[in-house]
């Protein structure tokens, strides 16, 4: 299992150098709520965002980073942008590229949406900078590119979402080698206790009203679908270099435990924590480091119930499809992982139903064009194969 030890991970300075990419979105505010609290501990040398630019401005004031960028190259260059003493200005993913790999940076924080933060993501790997990542398509697109590209420089990979930092965090309190499987939890999202019926006519006012969790629109969609769960179970796949069959999905409504383990023995480690971003975030950024931070604690001087059930795979098809594309591996997972995106924005529009995003994906990736070890420009290729397959199917 390639999980950095302690001991290989660059921590025992005074601060640790950080750039947040997607510093806009639900993952990157939280992550400079973290960096406020922790005051000196962390250091934001860089910071992007995409469409949000007076935020970016308002969090460059703040914290005085070496550089920013703005991604949408049409919207920087419309904007009108204040004189920011100290902090250089750089431009779309080129600026990304440049950003990342620069000196005085640690870690980066990838919490950009979607493929489009595959290329930051290699780039500061393959410069050596530890990643802490919750951009989990690059993942599911690249895995074994990414995986590579960590191994290649010696930098290590930490994840942000709740359940690979969970059973990240079971794993260290145990033995590697003794993993027989993980157990991945689903709040089972707005929709959990609706019919295939209603799902049918639901609206995106619904879908992205998620019970448990603040997010950004399309992960909100993702866990409505149950395919953000699909999703973790490839990133999973490759984080942790698992097979299919070693990962199972149970659903526990309250997102109290993030995930769990089982070891060759039969005991199960789980990760309890109320459900805040802040926590793996700020583990991400400091492990192997624990220290006082802003997330929100457990309290069992009250009642708690925690309930898990299997989940229902007639109504949420998207699982079996998930499993399967882990167990493919090769282009399935960029084919899937596009489809997807496509097929959630077409949602968003309302130009499809709820049911039909798992429909798109579940035939698009059916019909696409196999291929077992592909390369960056293969899976490029294919990303684009698939966003224009599913808008033929969107159309017709
Ligand atoms: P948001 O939509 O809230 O934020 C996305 C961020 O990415 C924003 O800063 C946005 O900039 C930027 N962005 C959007 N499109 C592009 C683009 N084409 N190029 C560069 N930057 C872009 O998403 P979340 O924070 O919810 O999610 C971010 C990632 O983290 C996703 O991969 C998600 O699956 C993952 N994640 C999120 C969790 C959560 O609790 N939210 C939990 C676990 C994982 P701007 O806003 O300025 O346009
Ligand atoms: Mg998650």
């Amino acid at each position: 299992m390639p999980l950095p030890s302690p001991e290989s991970t660059i921590r025992n300075r005074e601060f640790t150098g950080v750039a947040v990419l997607g510093a806009t979105g639900s993952i990157g505010e939280s992550a400079m709520e973290v960096a406020r609290h922790l005051g000196n501990r962390i250091s934001v040398k860089g910071l992007s965002a995409h469409s949000q630019l007076d935020r970016l401005v308002e969090l460059a004031r703040e914290f005085r980073p070496d550089w920013i960028v703005a991604t949408d190259i049409e919207t920087a260059n419309k904007f009108r942008w204040p004189d920011l003493p100290g902090t250089e200005l750089l431009i779309g993913s080129q600026g990304l590229q440049q950003g990342v790999v620069g000196d005085g940076i640690d870690t980066v924080l990838a919490a950009i949406v979607g493929i489009a933060g595959l290329q930051s993501t290699l780039a500061a790997l393959g410069a050596g900078k530890n990643v802490a990542l919750a951009n989990k398509e690059t993942l599911v697109a690249a895995g074994p590119i990414v995986m590579a590209a960590a191994r290649n420089s010696g930098a290590s990979i930490i994840p942000i979402d709740s359940e690979h930092n969970a059973i990240f965090q079971c794993i260290q309190a145990g033995q590697a080698g003794y993993l027989s499987k993980v157990i991945l939890t689903a709040s089972g999202g707005p929709f959990r206790n609706w019919t295939i019926e209603q799902m049918e006519n639901a609206l995106p006012e619904q879908a992205l009203n998620h019970p448990n969790w603040d997010m950004g629109r399309k992960i909100s969609i993702d866990s409505a679908t149950m395919m953000n769960k699909a999703l973790e179970i490839i990133e999973a796949r490759w984080l942790f270099d698992l097979v299919a069959g070693q990962i199972e999905v149970v659903v526990h409504p309250q997102s109290v435990v993030h995930s769990m383990v089982e070891f060759a023995d039969g005991s199960v480690l789980a990760q309890l924590s109320p459900p805040d971003m802040r926590l793996p975030i700020q583990y991400a950024l400091l492990y192997p480091e624990r220290i006082p931070g802003p997330a929100n604690r457990m309290n069992f001087s009250k009642a708690l119930s925690l309930e898990f059930s299997p989940p229902d795979h007639s109504r949420f098809p998207a699982l079996k499809l998930g499993l399967r594309v882990a167990e493919q591996g090769g282009t399935a997972g960029a084919v899937f992982n596009a489809a997807n995106e496509v097929a959630v924005e077409a949602f968003l529009k309302q130009e499809i139903g709820f049911n039909d995003i798992v429909r798109a994906v579940g035939e698009v990736v059916a019909q696409h064009p196999f291929q077992s070890s592909p390369d960056l420009d293969q899976i490029v290729a294919i990303d684009q194969w698939a966003r224009e397959e599913t808008n033929k199917w969107i159309l017709d």
